[in-house]
């Protein structure tokens, strides 16, 4: 099986909204498999070539216990016949997270790690075992390599600006490796931007795009959603029909369209935001807190 038979890719760009002369599409990557969703199939699928080229049959990872990094793995693990192993940030709980309860479905072996011990750990453990690492988020150059293909489905002289969630800043650093003029934008979702700036730079000693960081609209810090951002979420949801996942995306349209009202982009200018997926992770919210949870129901 060559890793193009994993999933099937049917991005849809379309127009959202339109204020100020500004118009916005959206590269759907949330419209692959529903769990080797977005953006980490595409940071994955080197590593798994990679792997199986090497004859490898086990494919160990690491993240925490909402990672949707964890369960893309586990799942295009299953699909491709290989074991996979998952290192979980934190103690092991009474009750598993429905990210867990995925992972272990698709037949990954959980080991967990202590919430103090967990990056030393995690580093002895990738020196130690003989399986295939796949570093903590798909952080690394063939993470960014898989990322920089994203952009084989769209036409970047179509737009002005390319806006993105960032995590680890992998799928940044691949699509500014494969942007030509667009100015690429990146909004975190956690705090520390001069950290998550190096972490991009790294993994991008030379390039010719322009892209920056822009802060603000981390609400809280990695994961949190208070009731604003849920009521968002609903509001964009029913308006477009778009779903969008609490961690990453809601984050990125929310700053989109906080950015266009307070006129940071000029007029006509010609936006494209990636959704970059992670539609699973709504699944750890009660059940009425949102009008959908991936928008395939
Ligand atoms: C993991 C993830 C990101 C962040 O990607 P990085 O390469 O870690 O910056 C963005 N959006 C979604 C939905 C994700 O799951």
């Amino acid at each position: 099986m060559t890793h193009t038979d994993l999933i099937t890719i049917d991005p849809v760009i379309r127009p959202i909204f339109s204020q100020k002369d500004i118009s916005v599409h959206v590269l759907r990557l949330d419209k692959c498999d529903p769990v080797v969703s977005g953006n980490k199939w595409f940071k994955l699928r080197f590593y798994l070539e990679d792997a199986i080229k090497k004859n490898k049959k086990t494919i160990t990872t690491f993240g925490g216990p909402w990672s949707n990094h964890l369960v893309a793995t586990a799942a295009a693990c299953k699909k491709l016949g290989i074991k996979s192993v998952g290192y979980v940030r934190g103690e092991k709980p009474e009750q598993f997270s429905h990210t867990l309860k995925t992972a272990v479905a698709l037949g990954m072996e959980l080991q967990f790690l202590s919430r103090d011990t967990y990056a030393v750990e995690k580093l002895e453990t990738s020196k130690q075992i003989t399986s295939y690492v796949i570093p903590e988020g798909g952080y690394g150059q063939l993470g960014a390599k898989g990322a920089s293909t994203i952009t084989e489905f769209f036409n970047e002289d179509q737009f002005t600006h390319v806006l993105a969630a960032v995590g680890t800043g992998t799928m940044l650093a691949g699509l500014a490796k494969s942007l030509k003029q667009a100015t690429l934008i990146g909004i975190p979702v956690l705090k520390g931007k001069e950290t998550l700036a190096e972490a991009v730079k790294y993994l991008l000693p030379t390039t010719t795009c322009t892209w920056t960081l822009l802060e603000g609209y981390e609400w809280g810090g990695y994961a949190k959603h208070p009731p604003e951002l849920l009521d968002y979420m609903n509001q964009l949801f029913v308006a477009t029909q778009i779903p969008t996942d609490l961690v990453y995306t809601a984050k990125l349209f929310y700053a989109t369209e906080q950015l266009a009202a307070n006129d940071f982009f000029k007029k006509g200018s010609r936006l494209l935001l990636i959704h970059s997926g992670g539609l699973q992770g709504n699944q750890s919210l009660e059940k009425e807190k949102l009008c959908f949870t991936t928008g395939n129901e």
